[in-house]
């Protein structure tokens, strides 16, 4: 089995400020150590319930966060911008499983550790009409190569979110979200040993065949951007095919997901 552990940062053990996350900031050292941390006990427990090989992919900014010379041992680590498939590079290597670890709620959820949709110009996306956050679009690529998401890691808030769109995922809830920039932060070392129970649980649910679906989005896929201000749903709206569907708002009907992916990709670059 081979599976793919796509991660973010917002979501990893103790962040609770874009601070924490900004590679610019001197706070970033400790967390992105975190991270690899984190990384490194999903990775250990989905091997002990018997995965042969990991994937990491690094979906950060640029995805350039993980300490390569601290991971665990045994993984492949997928790292750099722009990739073909963005925080879900490596979908299309032949992956069995997604774990998305790391992961923050999506634009506008309340009580949720730096809820955002991509970039703080999204105000929301929807999908076939559904409002989707980062864990619903990258859900949505794992579903087109027919591939399903077990696992999550984050605060409570996503966790919600992402049962709520597939019951069965294994949940790690890594700190307990008060607010957008408050939270309570268990200890690494518990974070971490939940991390690796919960891994490895999916990965045995997985073989049990007791995972959730792919999830699957009907075409044609109608995208729909809504942007924090009006100038930016205009600069958005000159990608060919789409249309402003209102003052902040921009939409489009794409064929496949590959093409949704990539309109909602562009928007977000041209403002
Ligand atoms: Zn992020």
């Amino acid at each position: 089995m081979k599976i793919l552990i796509a991660c973010d940062m917002e979501g990893i053990t103790g962040v609770t400020r874009w601070e924490h996350c900004d590679s610019t900031h001197s706070e970033y050292t400790r967390f992105r150590k975190l991270m690899t941390e984190d990384v490194n006990a999903v990775a250990d427990g989905a091997f002990s319930a018997g995965v042969d090989e990991i994937f990491v992919g690094d979906g950060h900014n640029r995805g350039q966060n993980l300490l390569i010379e601290n991971l665990d041992h045994r993984i492949a680590y997928n790292n750099g911008t722009f990739s073909p498939w963005s925080m879900m590079n490596g979908i299309d290597q032949q992956i069995d499983a997604v774990m998305l670890i790391g992961y923050h709620a999506k634009a506008g959820t309340g009580d949720a550790i730096l809820a955002h949709t991509w970039s703080k110009e999204v105000l929301d996306l929807k999908i076939n009409g559904s409002s989707m956050g980062e864990f619903g679009l990258n859900a949505m690529i794992a579903g087109y190569f027919n591939i399903p998401v077990i696992m999550v890691s984050g605060d409570q808030a996503i966790a919600a979110e992402a049962e709520g769109l597939l019951p069965e995922i294994e949940t790690a809830i890594v700190k307990q979200a008060f607010g957008y920039f408050s939270g309570c932060c268990p200890a690494p070392e518990q974070t971490q040993a939940l991390l690796k129970q919960k891994a490895r649980k999916a990965v045995e649910k997985y073989f049990a065949g007791e995972s959730s679906a792919p999830l699957k989005i009907a075409a044609p896929i109608d995208i729909e951007v809504e942007f924090h201000m009006p100038h930016m749903a205009e600069a958005a709206a000159r990608m060919p095919g789409a249309e402003r569907r209102s003052g902040r708002s921009v939409g489009m009907i794409c064929r496949n997901v590959p093409e949704a992916f990539a309109a909602f990709r562009t928007m977000c670059n041209l403002i």
